[in-house]
């Protein structure tokens, strides 16, 4: 007697066994495919799981078996081959089954709702119908009448048979004769109208050859084309290619809302048959894009992170854009990595993966160099624009206003007069990241965090950017009720200020997350930029996105210094991207443009590397370094963290997994830890964890499972939670 084997979404990592419902037949119940929707009790609730097998048997007693309540589908919503990416994913990333099947869903169907097939009931011939001659049923004529509708065009809406006369009655006759059956007729497949491309340049054209010859089994590229390349232009080329053949197309895109220019030009391009996915959207509009993803209604789907789990019927070409994006990689409950389970479903389901940057991570160049992905590089800018010229300005002893040297402050009004445009960056948003008390040296700190409360002027508050805690900014010290605070540090606020007062002429536009909080506010920003007319951009890390601003000229980095003393093995990696990608903003159009580093290490090594050396150089001298060191992506890594309002509780527990597990952990892998996590303390919990080297893919997989079968044994005391996080990305 069979036993349905469900993914539950709990924390539990393990499968659950139940009897089929009551009434279900035997042969229905061969039919079901892994990913089907089953109601079931679990503990005191129902809840929705997702069958992984009918399974012959079960290691628990049939007794203690309960009984499932209903099949919610008989046929898997998702693709088989999605099904098994998710099962590829439980075990890579360790993570609860349920937690990952619910991934292929949208919201309502994670809750149990009923699946509402597309398209529009009608009705269609049946076999024997078919068989029938011509003119049969003389004696009835409306169901004459509908059959021979039915003969001549196979299958018609019931709306349509309807407004001829004919009744749903008249139907139900011809069904009870067995003649004809109910049908759902699916909406039509909508083939964007694709406008021509540009002509692409030698590169270009070797790049989309290459890449286009390899559609229809799994080939994984990295098209590693320098800022303003031409990168998205080989992208819709190589789409409407995919689209020619009948396939569809997914592509990955770090943060819609925060590029409304790339969408522009996808739409602009392929008229009807895209779709977006993204946070943004309501679960009406999510369920509808992803349902056309899944029929195959829609050619072109353009999602972010979370879209790599949509269900396609006719996978062609998956892009991830921008690849070494941080934000492909989910932080916290499942930290999957989209660039990576792209490649794997690529494999699974024998399509062509495109991973692009300007500025590639070095785990992607490293496995183009190794042959494993074909590596299409863009060495030069497309069009007549070249990239632009970098310069350390050496800050020591100058007097800052708002952190602009004189220099900066001459360079930029000497742009703005000369009718073009400055991007200014500073990765800290608010006034001041700090307020001090000048008496007595008390400073604003987080209640909850080890950290700093950020002044924020403008709304009168100081807040926390590790937690939600805000307050009133305060008028007295709280220490010794003294009325002298000082602001000190810097942040974008307070750079806008100097800005205005200096520049009045021109507009100072502040851009980021606090400025940019609803949806339309970047895309107004874009189109007003994209007017010409001279101005200053001053923002954080979303304005280095894949923005595209002809009439920027001069770029400036205000505090590079801020980014050169990072305790991660990959803050180099990141300051270069970084800076790559800021300065890759610069000169679009048909000037040259500047770039300008202000620092206080103008002879620091990482500072002279970006001025002496491009991305492409960079990467490979860093590739080279950590080689040296066995560190990501020469070898791997997994984390392994305590979450906990108790803090010796948290480190016991690291403690006791580490103290289990060496013995059995496979030969070339280290523990290190417990240690205390960056920001030991964040929203009241403290952090700890344990980090683990692995020589190589296959043993890191193999400590990865081997620790949580440890961990998932250990008893928890006080409250402890605890994650793995295979891959990560911040240590
Ligand atoms: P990337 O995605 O690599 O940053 P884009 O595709 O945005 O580069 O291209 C940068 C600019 O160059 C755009 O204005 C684009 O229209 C232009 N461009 C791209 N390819 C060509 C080409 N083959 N000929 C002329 N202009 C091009
Ligand atoms: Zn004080
Ligand atoms: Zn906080």
């Amino acid at each position: 007697m069979s036993v349905l084997r469900l993914a539950i979404p709990s924390p539990l990592r393990s499968l659950f066994d139940y009897l089929p419902p009551e009434h279900l037949a035997q042969d229905q119940l061969g039919q079901l495919q892994p990913g089907c929707r089953v109601l079931v009790p679990f503990g005191r609730r129902q809840v929705q799981g997702y069958l992984i097998e009918v399974a012959a048997d079960s290691e628990l007693p049939r007794e203690s078996l309960r009984r499932a309540i209903t099949i919610l589908d008989h046929q898997a919503l998702p693709a088989t081959s999605l099904v098994q990416l998710c099962l590829w994913a439980v075990d890579y990333y360790q993570h609860s089954p349920g937690e990952v099947l619910s991934n292929a869903f949208p919201q309502g169907l994670r809750e149990g709702q009923p699946h509402q097939p597309p398209g529009t009931a009608g009705w269609a011939l049946s076999q024997r119908g078919k068989g029938l001659p011509e003119g049969a049923l003389k004696r009835s004529p409306r169901q004459a009448q509908a059959l021979a509708l039915l003969q001549t065009f196979t299958a018609l809406p019931a709306s349509e048979l309807k407004a001829r006369g004919l009744s749903p009655g008249i139907l139900r006759s011809l069904e009870n004769r067995g003649l004809a059956e109910r049908c759902v007729l699916q909406p039509p497949r909508e083939t964007p109208l694709c406008q021509p491309g540009l002509a692409l340049n030698p590169d270009q054209a070797a790049a989309f050859a290459g890449i286009a010859d390899s559609f229809g089994r799994f080939s994984c590229h990295l098209l590693e084309g320098v800022t303003g390349s031409g990168k998205t232009e080989v992208y819709l080329q190589l789409i409407a290619r995919c689209l020619e053949r009948g396939d569809q197309a997914l592509v990955l895109i770090p943060e819609i809302g925060l590029t409304p220019q790339t969408l522009a030009r996808f739409q602009a391009r392929f008229q009807g048959g895209i779709v977006v996915m993204h946070s943004g959207l309501s679960a009406t509009e999510r369920y509808r894009a992803w349902e056309a993803a899944r029929t195959g209604s829609a050619a072109i789907v353009i999602g972010t992170r979370s879209a790599i789990f949509s269900s396609l019927q006719r996978p062609g070409l998956i892009i991830v854009d921008e690849e070494h994006d941080a934000s492909f990689k989910q932080q916290d409950g499942f930290r999957y990595s989209a660039r990576d389970v792209a490649v794997k479903r690529g494999q699974l389901e024998n399509c062509t993966v495109l991973l692009g940057s300007a500025t590639p991570a070095l785990e992607s160049l490293h496995n183009a160099l190794q042959g494993k992905y074909r590596h299409h590089p863009l060495p030069l800018r497309a069009g007549s624009s070249r990239l632009p010229v970098i310069s350390a300005l050496d800050v020591r002893k100058q007097a800052l206003q708002g952190g602009l040297s004189a220099a900066l402050l001459t360079a930029i009004g000497n742009t703005l007069e000369n009718g073009r445009q400055v991007l200014l960056f500073l990765n800290r948003r608010g006034y001041a990241p700090t307020l001090q008390c000048h008496d007595c040296g008390w400073i604003a700190q987080c209640r909850a965090c080890d950290a700093r409360m950020t002044v924020h002027r403008r709304s009168r508050r100081l807040r926390c950017h590790h937690c939600s805690a805000g307050e009133r900014l305060p008028q007295r010290c709280q220490n010794c009720h003294s009325e002298r605070l000082l602001t000190n540090g810097l942040g974008t606020e307070q750079t806008e200020e100097v800005l205005c007062r200096q520049f009045n002429r021109w507009p100072v536009h502040r851009v980021d997350s606090d400025s940019m909080q609803n949806r339309s506010a970047m895309q107004d920003l874009v189109n007003e930029v994209n007017g010409g007319e001279p101005c200053i951009l001053l923002g954080t890390q979303m304005l280095t996105k894949g923005h595209h601003f002809p009439a920027v000229n001069l770029v400036a980095i205000i505090d590079a210094d801020a980014m050169l003393f990072s305790a991660d093995f990959r803050g180099e990696e990141r300051m270069a991207q970084l800076l790559t990608q800021v300065a890759g903003r610069a000169g679009r159009g048909d000037e040259t443009g500047t770039v300008l580093l202000q620092t206080h290490y103008p002879d620091h090594p990482i500072v002279q590397a970006m001025l002496a050396e491009t991305y492409a150089e960079q990467a490979r001298r860093m590739l080279s370094e950590r080689q040296q060191t066995g560190l990501p992506p020469w070898g791997r890594l997994l984390l392994l963290r305590s979450d906990c309002a108790d803090a010796a509780a948290g480190e016991s527990f690291l403690s006791q997994l580490r103290r289990q597990a060496q013995a059995t952990l496979p030969a070339g892998c280290r523990m290190i830890g417990p240690l205390p996590s960056p920001l030991q303390r964040r929203a009241g919990k403290f952090r700890s964890q344990l980090l683990v080297t692995a020589a190589d893919s296959r043993s890191a997989q193999t400590a990865a499972r081997m620790l949580v079968a440890v961990a998932v044994q250990l008893p928890v005391r006080g409250g402890v939670n605890w994650s793995i996080d295979v891959d990560p990305l911040d240590l």
